[in-house]
């Protein structure tokens, strides 16, 4: 049986199977297939370009679906919102997560890290964002580097931390290069922070 990302584009475009909806960015848009939402590409994206800029609510906690922009900022989708609400505005709540993404999140907004062909997953590392995820996930992202486990920047070892070191939103690169006693580490395994 085909993983979900080996799909065909002629799978996913089926429209007895699929929905197509929420085209607030002409660059991406939510597709319904096997029961599950996933954010695609509608188009060819160019490594760099921008591709869409996140709203909500800024929380000062974590859910199962916000994204973590500073130490105590959450960006959340607003309640009670209806699920065409949601297709249109808050549609970065159905990218999913990748050992290996195709996408990165700078402030609010979300640009492609490669070129991108259509109908691709739009993808990003949760590790990038969360210091400590709400709620941790076994990822099946099949990438080389797939780390199985998905708990948050927290839970990295500092070499899987230097590895993502490039795409960490700036709060976390600011863990990264603070002086132990300043970085309230509980972890031992935080031991070899640098202190630059
Ligand atoms: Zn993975």
């Amino acid at each position: 049986m085909k993983k979900a990302n080996e799909r065909s584009v002629g799978d996913l475009v089926d429209p007895l199977n699929s929905v197509l909806a929420g085209r607030r960015s002409e660059a991406v848009g939510v597709l319904r297939a096997d029961g599950e939402y996933r954010l695609v590409t509608l188009r060819s994206v160019d490594a760099g370009e921008r591709l869409f800029r996140m709203e909500g609510e800024e929380m000062s906690r974590p859910s199962r679906y916000s994204v973590q922009l500073a130490e105590d900022l959450h960006l959340d989708l607003e309640g009670g919102q209806s699920m065409e609400e949601i297709l249109d505005r808050y549609y970065w709540r159905f990218m999913n997560h990748s050992c290996e993404p195709n996408s990165c999140i700078r402030e609010r907004d979300v640009y492609a890290l490669r070129a991108v062909e259509p109908w691709e997953n739009v993808t990003f590392d949760y590790n990038t964002t969360e210091y400590e995820m709400a709620e941790p996930f076994e990822c099946r992202c099949a990438s080389r580097g797939c780390l199985k486990q998905i708990r948050g920047f927290k839970h990295l070892t500092d070499p899987q931390r230097r590895r993502i070191e490039p795409l960490l939103i700036p709060y976390l690169r600011n863990y990264l290069h603070r002086p132990l006693c300043q970085a309230g580490w509980a972890d031992p395994r935080d031991s070899n922070v640098p202190t630059v």
